[in-house]
């Protein structure tokens, strides 16, 4: 993937300007402001839910164990980190791993959407229920929803469990690597036809994002005191939806290490 200069400072830049956030109550439990990582040229953004414990403490995004499966997913498909972008809907972590609250993701996706926009990124990979229901505008469970391809606009959008889940049921790694495979044959068509291409093209139905039915995250902006601050589980599982349960188990494996984010793009994480 070549590096884009341009993308890279305004990246950069923009993580400066927001490094410091304190817009939620998370900024002050925070150790550190997990921006994410990857390249700022990357064709595919892979979107997860919140910092765990183990990014918290490094400021990078999915360096746990539910990180390694990423990686090993990346590497099933021939791809590094340094090829994509990885970062999350909420870019501090909730305390003990809990559940984003509406408000918290009301005031965050805004960098979120800042960084989509930068990156400009072809292919938006959303990882567990948050980042799925915040960028398809659904209430929808990913159990439903993966599989699928859908398009916004030029873009494609394909959602899976979070690699977490492998770690709590096993079985959905193969679903994950299934969808892996998924990512990549769209990928090659769209590096080969250009984002014009339909899904007839890709031989993937692609459904317009717009035929979801189901109420938009972004909507509950004024549900927030009907729904006490909290996106509704469903009947799923949580740990079968977004892979992160609270205690975050997978954390504990992995030994600390502190480290900051503070300098020039390769610090940052940013190629
Ligand atoms: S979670 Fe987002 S909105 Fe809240 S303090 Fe952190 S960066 Fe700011």
């Amino acid at each position: 993937m070549e590096v884009n200069p341009e993308k890279r400072e305004k990246l950069k830049n923009f993580y400066f300007s927001i490094k410091d956030c304190r817009k939620c109550s998370l900024g002050n439990t925070r150790m550190n402001f997990v921006f994410g990582g990857g390249n700022s040229n990357a064709a595919i953004v892979f979107i997860g839910e919140a910092p765990g414990k183990n990014e918290d403490l490094q400021g990078k995004p999915f360096v746990g164990q539910a990180g390694k499966i990423l990686d090993s997913l990346l590497e099933s498909i021939g791809f590094v980190r340094s090829d994509v972008f990885i970062a999350n809907v909420l870019k501090c972590r909730p305390p003990q791993n809990r559940d984003p609250e509406i408000s918290e993701i009301n005031l965050c996706k805004g960098y979120l959407f800042k960084q989509l926009e930068i990156i400009d990124p072809a292919i938006i990979c959303t990882m567990g229920r948050y980042s799925t229901r915040l960028v398809l505008e659904t209430d929808q469970g990913i159990n439903t929803l993966r599989g699928k391809v859908f398009r916004i606009g030029s873009r494609i959008i394909i959602p899976i469990n979070h690699p977490a889940a492998a770690l709590y049921t096993p079985s959905r790694l193969q679903l994950l690597k299934d969808d892996f495979i998924r990512i990549k044959t769209v990928f090659d068509k769209i590096s080969q036809r250009g984002l014009q291409a339909s899904g007839k093209e890709i031989s993937i139905d692609i459904i317009p994002a717009e035929n979801i039915s189901g109420q938009a995250l972004k909507s509950v902006d004024l549900q927030t005191a009907q729904d006490s601050g909290k996106i509704s589980a469903g009947n799923e599982k949580k740990e079968q939806e977004n892979g992160r349960p609270a205690g975050a188990e997978a954390d504990k494996k992995v030994p600390a290490d502190l480290k900051n984010v503070q300098g020039g793009s390769r610090q940052l994480g940013l190629f």
